[in-house]
C-alpha cells in the first residue's frame, strides 16, 4: 500500500470523497461533498493547507459540518485553525461539529475558542455531541454513526478506551463507511459490508491483532466485504 498517492478520491456522480493525508500518528483529513454538502471529517494537521491547495478558500467557506471520529490529535489537529480561518474569511453560514460524546478535546478546542474570539466570530458554531447510535441528516445526507473500539496509554502502561465512533454516509443510495481508528470489531465489519467504499485503517504495525488499531490483514478482510475501499492510517 506504500505506494497510495494522496489526496485518494473517490466520486459518483455528485457524491465524492477526497481523503488528503492518513499517516498515523501524524494527520488525517477528509473532505466528502454530496450535493450541498461539504463535509470535512478529522480535520487532523495539514488540513488548511490541504483545503486552500486542493479547494480554495470559497470552497471551505462552504464547510457546513465537522465530523469527529475521536479526539487523538492526528484527527483533532487543525480544527483551532479550521475555525480560526473561518473567522478571518468571515464565513457567515452555520458550521456544526459533531462528536462523540465525552471527547472533551472538541469541547476544550471550542471552548477556549469561543473564549479568545468572542464576539467577532461571524459564523454560527453548534457543537453536537453524540450520545447514541441513532441516524441523522445533514444537508440530505444521512449520517449512521457506530461505536468502535479504540484504545491509548495511561501513564502506566495500562490502557483505556477512549470516546470513538466510525460514521456512515449515505447520498442518493450510496454509501461511504469510515471507521476512524479503531481495532478490528463487529460493528464496522457491519457497516462496511456492502458500503460503496470503506475506508479502513491499518495502523498496526506487525501482524499480531491488538485493541489499538487494525493489521494489515485485518483491515483487508473488512475493506473486501465493500464494493471498494481505501486502506489509510497505514505505516509509512
Ligand atoms: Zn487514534
Amino acid at each position: 500500500m506504500k505506494e497510495q498517492k494522496y489526496p485518494l478520491t473517490w466520486k459518483k456522480k455528485d457524491f465524492s470523497i477526497k481523503i488528503f493525508c492518513s499517516i498515523p500518528n501524524i494527520a488525517t483529513g477528509i473532505l466528502i461533498k454530496a450535493g450541498e454538502a461539504n463535509f470535512v471529517v478529522d480535520p487532523g494537521d495539514g488540513i488548511l493547507r490541504d483545503l486552500n491547495s486542493e479547494e480554495g478558500t470559497k470552497q471551505i467557506l462552504k464547510i457546513s459540518d465537522i465530523f469527529i471520529t475521536h479526539g487523538h490529535h492526528d484527527h483533532v489537529g487543525g480544527v483551532w485553525s479550521l475555525l480560526t480561518y473561518l473567522r478571518v474569511m468571515r464565513k457567515r453560514s452555520p458550521l456544526t461539529i459533531h462528536y462523540p460524546k465525552g471527547c472533551v478535546e472538541i469541547e476544550s478546542i471550542y471552548n477556549a475558542f469561543e473564549h479568545v474570539y468572542l464576539d467577532t466570530i461571524p459564523y454560527k458554531i453548534t457543537l453536537r455531541r453524540i450520545e447514541d447510535v441513532k441516524s441523522f441528516n445533514s444537508k440530505n445526507v444521512t449520517i449512521k454513526p457506530f461505536p468502535v473500539i479504540h484504545k491509548e496509554f495511561l501513564n502506566d502502561g495500562s490502557k483505556r478506551q477512549v470516546p470513538a465512533i466510525g460514521y456512515k454516509f449515505t447520498y442518493d443510495n450510496k454509501k461511504i463507511c469510515y471507521g476512524g481508528d479503531t481495532a478490528y470489531c463487529d460493528t464496522l465489519v457491519r457497516h462496511a459490508k456492502n458500503a460503496d467504499l470503506a475506508i479502513i485503517e491499518a495502523g498496526h504495525e506487525d501482524d499480531e491483532p491488538d485493541d489499538m488499531h487494525m493489521t494489515l490483514k485485518e483491515a483487508k478482510s473488512i475493506g473486501k466485504t465493500a464494493k471498494e475501499y481505501f486502506l489509510v492510517h497505514v505505516p509509512e
